[in-house]
Order: structure tokens, then sequence, then C-alpha cells
């Protein structure tokens, strides 16, 4: 989509620094993060929110979480702990709108969620 960010990190007209990618998700590292560890794992699929999600998007959404799941093992903190969040809309803080893992490591995370 034209006018979305991580839309142009995927297609590498915004620089970011890419960790991962495969025919469905492109990783790359947080520009303002939150841990030691902050990758967003977007799909390649324009989708804003997760109100957006489509019954054929369910295999999309398993591979984002694994995919998750094998940067934390790579970085050290599967172990120790690691946090994913997936923010919705504006009360929940969402930024930009192309649905995005957060996925994040290497502190003590507190509970909840400011
Ligand atoms: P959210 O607020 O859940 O929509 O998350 C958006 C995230 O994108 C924030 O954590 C931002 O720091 C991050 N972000 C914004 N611009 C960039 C960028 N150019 N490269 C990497 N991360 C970005």
């Amino acid at each position: 989509m034209a006018d979305c960010l991580f839309c142009k990190i995927i297609e590498r007209k915004v620089p970011g620094r890419i960790v991962h990618e495969d025919d469905d998700l492109v990783a790359f590292e947080d520009v303002n993060p939150q841990a030691p560890l902050h990758v967003l794992v977007v799909p390649r699929k324009h989708i804003p929110t997760l109100n957006d999600l489509a019954p054929e998007d369910d295999a999309l959404l398993g591979k984002l979480f694994r995919a998750g799941a094998r940067i934390a093992k790579a970085r050290g903190v599967d172990g120790s702990g690691w946090r994913t969040v997936m923010n919705a809309n504006h009360d929940a803080g969402q930024s930009v709108f192309h649905i995005h893992l957060h996925v994040l490591g290497g502190r003590r995370m507190a509970w909840p969620p400011g």
C-alpha cells in the first residue's frame, strides 16, 4: 500500500534493519526499542488492524508467532522470557496501521501493561 510505512520497509523503499524474511513475513528491529530485544514481525500482506483479519489469514498469524519464537530463541531469551504485543487501534497505542507483532525480551517485564 502506497502510504504505509511498513509496506515501504518491506519493499526496501524505506531503510529497515531486517533480521528475517520469507515469502510471507518480514522482521526488523524497532527503531525505538523498548527492551534489549525489540523486533517487529510483519506480514507482507497489508492488513491495517487486527479488526481486518479474514479467515484466510489464520495460517499467517500462526507463522507470525512462530517467527517471533524463532527470533526469541536466536537472541537467547526463549528460556528467560519474552513478550509479544499486538496493538489494535488508537486506545491500544497502534501507530502504524499495518499489523505487526512486537517481540520484546532481555529485561523483566511489568504486568499489567501500561
Ligand atoms: P505500534 O505503536 O504498536 O503501532 O508500533 C509501531 C512501532 O513501529 C513502534 O514501536 C515504533 O517505534 C516502530 N517504528 C516506527 N517507525 C519505524 C521504522 N521506520 N522502523 C522501525 N520501526 C519503526
